[in-house]
């Protein structure tokens, strides 16, 4: 323990972790943090915190950072630190010469949903106006673009649908492909009250998780097998529209009733039932027609979801489902029920509103329209190409085919966030000019030319935006180690590549957003600092932002209830892979760890194991805690089996922390059909025992 003293300072700030977004008191010394305290006025945590926010912020001085910028030749050569200049130089030179040499469109970047929303933005910028393509994504690519897909074709917004507080007002709260005990423990804590007074509460998850075995909780749990998800979802909604649970009076107010008797005649179809659903879907039908009718008729229902909705080649599909079966109980627009995916990154909510996807530009204005684009080629001053452009797994295609040469990366080791990590080395070895924009030497660097040093969130004055679209101040507590905001090496770098950009502090970053997204046209930094946070559409309509979505009406008009055919995922079992592998989180690590393994504190080490059901250990030979091969037919990762009953026979669960585990080396290919989010949650394995890495 270093002692450093008592604080003489504090400044108010939000934490960079998950969508939570809890606010936090950093009590300073000088510019270093004696402690970080939850802050009870913080709207999204109101005074709580989990272990990661509170304790987890020592890799800011970790001795791994990187606080020079760095290039090199080759990928085989020695990294060499040379001067900021310098490094911005090389780094323009290579991507103009690939642009001279490939085109204009043979390069394009990446951005961060761990960076603010000034900061994506900027990327965006640089990347529409400076390269002059529309080369440009997010890692929420790989979370929640297919929330963004489904949520926008039924309601017309991608825009989760309550704020936090609504729970309090839920009766009946059905999570499905979600662990907010692990993944969003603040909320899983407001949650847990709300069951402790009565509510009740449905758990559709492949594992019998935290929420399901909490204490003082009756929780209904239907265990699917993974990949099954539209045809549990349309056999709950089969249930309701037979045994006539429907609110009708919603559904001919606020929704196309013409497209709901055609959608509630598919799912009444008698191969839509629980019962022949059941060998399929894994679930007993008695325990999903209780599901069904609770959800429908048990007040306020509010339905809460993960990556185990999204990243799954139908993902877009279950969030239509989802939204289907919300409409069809009247379970939209008022407090205590709606549609909340559950955001994983502290800023991915921030990102995809600022314009990271190659189709739309900030507030999900589609790239191909006229009126939108003239209003950004006014005030940038450029042409823009009306033309979308590369998604991430496109970008790597594009790559090993010869045609997309030079990569900017903000903030996000794609290496080993992204699925079939071969691939992604085959991309990346391809490319004439990789830049790694971070804190660490992460893997993805080993692939890079240009390292250069981020900012870590306390060094950062900015914005993010939470998982309930709450925006909220992030404030720099200490000068930034590497001397450049992150900011500001953007501007950099566009200035070197001869694209000029203007700010002088982040706030102004904030004015132009505003100026150019209506549903932001209400944010200033003057009004988060008089009102604490904001939650968007924040304008004219609403100056004080919009807690609940769709009171009245939805944004596109009438609710668009679609057709939800269950399609198999290509990825199957057989004789050489007859396991089905699912991924999750653990509360005391983040992701793939770059942060809380590099806080100093034992508890951050737990390692990633390989959750196996007794059966089929016994099977195989393997006993609790003994290492085990885990083969799919993309890789193969050696890690130690869990034997527990908490996964089906048949079904088996690991995390992905750690990079000498690396699960990410033995996922597929396969995505989702309309977003290309990976198809994380389903991979067809086979475990033996191993004698170790
Ligand atoms: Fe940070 Fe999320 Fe934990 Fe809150 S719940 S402290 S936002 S990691």
């Amino acid at each position: 323990v270093i002692e450093i003293g008592q604080p003489e300072h504090s400044v108010v700030t939000t934490c960079a972790y998950c969508g939570v977004g809890c606010t936090f008191k950093a009590e300073m010394r000088g510019e270093e943090v004696v402690r970080m305290v939850p802050y009870k006025d913080g709207k999204a945590n109101r005074g709580h915190s989990c272990v990661k926010g509170r304790f987890a912020w020592g890799y800011t001085n970790h001795k791994e950072r990187i606080l020079n910028p760095m290039i090199r030749e080759r990928i085989e050569d020695p990294w060499r630190e040379v001067s900021w200049d310098e490094a911005f130089s090389f780094a323009a030179a290579r991507m103009r010469g690939i642009q001279t040499k490939y085109g204009r469109d043979a390069i394009g970047g990446i951005t961060s949903s761990r960076c603010t929303n000034e900061e994506t933005y900027l990327v965006q910028k640089l990347i529409r106006a400076g390269f002059g393509n529309n080369n440009v994504d997010t890692c929420a690519r790989v979370c929640h673009s297919p929330t963004g897909y489904g949520l926008s074709v039924t309601f017309g917004t991608s825009a989760g649908t309550q704020d936090f507080d609504s729970v309090e007002n839920t009766d009946v709260a059905m999570i499905i492909g979600a662990n907010p005990a692990s993944a969003h423990p603040v909320f899983a804590s407001r949650l847990k009250k709300r069951l402790r007074q009565g509510a009740r509460l449905i758990v559709i998850d492949p594992r019998r998780t935290e929420m399901v075995e909490s204490p003082h909780v009756k929780a209904l749990h239907l265990p699917l097998m993974p990949g099954t998800n539209v045809a549990v979802v349309t056999a709950l909604a089969h249930v309701i529209v037979t045994e006539g649970l429907a609110n009708e009076a919603f559904v001919r107010e606020r929704c196309d009733w013409a497209e709901f008797e055609e959608w509630a005649a598919f799912v009444a179809q008698p191969k839509h039932s629980p019962e022949a659903t059941a060998i399929l879907t894994g679930v007993d039908p008695k325990t999903l027609r209780e599901a069904a009718r609770i959800y429908a008729t048990g007040g306020n229902g509010a339905i809460y979801y993960g990556l185990g909705v999204t990243e799954h080649s139908q993902g877009s599909t279950t969030v239509i489902a989802i939204a289907n079966l919300a409409m069809a109980t009247g379970n939209i627009g008022r407090p205590g029920v709606g549609v909340n995916p559950l955001r994983g990154q502290n800023n991915v909510q921030g990102s995809c509103d600022m314009g990271s996807f190659p189709h739309e530009l900030p507030g999900y204005r589609h790239i191909s329209g006229d009126a939108v684009r003239d209003q950004f080629e006014a005030l940038w001053n450029v042409k823009l190409n009306p033309e979308p452009g590369l998604r991430i797994p496109n970008m790597f295609d594009a790559a090993i085919e010869g045609t997309f040469m030079g990569l900017y990366v903000q903030g996000e080791d794609i290496l080993q966030s992204d699925p079939n990590t071969k691939h992604v080395v085959a991309a990346l070895s391809a490319m004439e000019c990789v830049i790694v924009h971070d804190l660490f030497l992460n893997e993805t660097a080993n692939y890079a030319h240009v390292f250069l040093p981020g900012s870590s969130f306390l060094e950062k004055d900015g914005t993010f935006t939470n998982a309930e679209r709450r925006i909220q101040r992030v404030r720099k507590v200490m000068s930034p180690k590497n001397g450049m905001a992150d900011w500001e090496v953007t501007i950099a770098l566009a200035k070197a590549m001869g694209f000029e950009m203007n700010y002088s502090h982040p706030s102004e970053i904030m004015d132009e957003i505003a100026a150019l997204t209506p549903t932001f046209a209400g944010v200033s930094y003057a009004k988060l600092d008089e009102l604490g946070s904001v939650q968007w559409p924040c304008n004219e309509k609403a100056p004080e932002g919009t807690p609940v979505m769709h009171i009245g009406g939805f944004v596109r008009g009438k609710g668009k209830f679609v057709v939800t055919e269950y399609v198999a995922t290509d990825e199957r079992t057989g004789p050489r892979f007859p396991l089905l592998l699912t991924t999750g989180r653990i509360l005391s690590q983040y992701n793939v760890g770059a942060q809380t393994r590099r806080t100093e504190n034992v508890v951050w080490h737990a390692e990633d194991r390989l959750e196996i059901h007794p059966h089929d250990a016994e099977q195989r030979g393997v006993r609790d805690g003994d290492w085990v091969r885990l083969q799919s037919r993309a890789g193969e990762t050696t890690l130690r089996a869990e034997l527990t009953d908490r996964v089906a026979p048949g079904v088996v669960y690991t995390t992905f922390h750690h990079p000498d585990t690396q699960a990410n080396v033995i996922t597929t290919e396969y995505s989702d059909w309309a977003t290309n989010c990976p198809e994380y949650k389903v991979t067809a394995v086979q475990i033996s025992p191993s004698n170790g890495p």
